[in-house]
């Protein structure tokens, strides 16, 4: 008998659960499963764990997805993983790129929900911002995303699948060793991710791995809006880079613009980032705050983060708001942006002002919202899993 398999306990709410990885037909997707997971799979099968070594090494670093091209497996083994699995990403609804170069992709899950993943290209590097969660639960007034209910979290398969399937789109396998597109990982797209704590960290794991997608944790960053009690084991199992979502350095404020605040004030949120894992400069903790006209963008704000943050490695991205149709706010003046970053800046706290990238395209940060509540009914599910090849 083969040993059971390690199971993680979901952290996620079951009603949020994501659906079974099953393609139309009935297979099950390889992707997304841990390495333990896959060698028990071959297990299962009968097989050496070497097999699950090989198939590893033939997905995340390769790329191929189609069993036929396995060379190093014998043909019979290979007729045995196509009759019970896929190697399958989403599929994609829709594929914009921006005047900036940055590209942004509409994509589909097999039960018809849509999330979207947007790479942000620079000369030598690139930066990819990936979802993870259809919708999201925690209404921050400023974000387009929050205005989009929670329809689920994303899988482990889902997420690792929006690198895999940028990587497809970019012509990036197998893993380069020299500059890459994809360099970055942001988890700053929709959702928050450590409300899907699991299912992020298997996702994680496997990006990182050094014999696939080797994306290592200092090149990946995971942006919260600040779930107290998950930071210290994200630190701990992941210790990936942490950016946190702050936005107001008082109670009040940041009660409204983000909700979450209510539940983990700003008090415990500070707590928890001054025990984060630093390892020196390069560790340092990225608190994002948004500039709001005449909101939260002052001089004395700017002098209050200061204080607030005095005594963590940090640093401060300004993020000017980026408007969506509808919002109750607009973007703080450059005068404001550049007076509020020097205050921060003469504290001995980098402060760089994100520019907007893709904004043309509703790609930049806050504009993400897919059109999942229109699309998913009427599309067949059997169009949500695209098999790889
Ligand atoms: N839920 C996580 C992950 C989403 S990250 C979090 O809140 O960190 C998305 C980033 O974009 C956050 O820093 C968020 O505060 C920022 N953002 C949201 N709406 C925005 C907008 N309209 N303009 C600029 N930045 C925005």
């Amino acid at each position: 008998m083969p040993a059971a398999p390690p199971t993680a306990v979901p952290y996620a709410p079951t009603a949020f659960a994501a659906p079974p990885q099953l393609a139309p037909d009935g297979r099950r997707n390889l992707v997304g499963l841990s390495r333990e997971r896959l060698a028990h799979e071959m297990e299962v099968l009968g097989e050496k764990p070497f097999r699950a070594k090989q198939l590893w090494h033939w997905i995340y670093y390769r790329g191929v997805g189609d069993f036929a091209a396995i060379t190093n497996l014998s043909k019979r083994f290979r007729a045995v993983l196509e009759d019970k699995f896929v190697v399958a990403c989403p599929a994609v609804s829709a594929d914009q790129t921006s005047a900036d170069g940055t590209r942004k992709w509409l994509l589909r899950m097999i039960d018809g929900h849509e999330v979207e993943a947007v790479h942000i290209p620079e000369t030598d590097r690139g930066a990819l911002c990936v979802s993870s969660q259809v919708g999201c639960t925690l209404s921050c007034r400023f974000c387009y995303t929050g205005t989009q209910k929670l329809a689920r979290n994303l899988d482990a398969a889902e997420i690792v699948g929006q690198v895999m399937l940028a990587r497809d789109m970019l012509g990036e396998w197998p893993s380069p060793r020299g500059a890459r597109k994809i360099s970055n990982i942001v988890l700053m797209g929709m959702g928050e991710p450590l409300y899907n704590y699991d299912h992020v960290a298997t996702a994680m794991k496997i990006v990182m791995d050094a014999e696939g997608i080797a994306i290592s944790k200092r090149r990946i960053t995971l942006s919260t809006a600040g779930v107290v009690p998950m930071i210290e084991r994200c630190g701990a199992e992941l210790g990936v880079n942490l950016a946190i979502s702050l936005h107001a350095t008082n109670d009040d404020l940041r009660n409204q613009l983000v909700p979450l605040n209510r539940k983990y004030p700003i008090a415990q949120l500070m707590a928890a980032c001054r025990g984060y894992p630093s390892g020196g400069n390069t560790r340092r903790i990225t608190f994002e705050y948004i500039m709001l006209d005449g909101i939260n963008d002052s001089p004395a704000e700017a002098r209050a983060l200061v204080r607030l943050i005095a005594g963590i490695p940090a640093k401060v991205n300004l993020i000017p708001f980026n408007p969506w149709p509808g919002a109750p706010y607009g973007r703080s003046s450059a005068r404001a942006i550049r007076a509020f970053a020097e205050i921060v800046n003469n504290a001995g706290y980098a402060s760089p002002v994100r520019k907007p990238r893709g904004e043309d395209i509703m790609a930049a940060c806050g504009q993400l919202k897919s059109a999942s509540v229109r699309t998913q009914k009427t599309r067949a599910m059997s169009e949500g899993l695209a098999a790889r090849s």
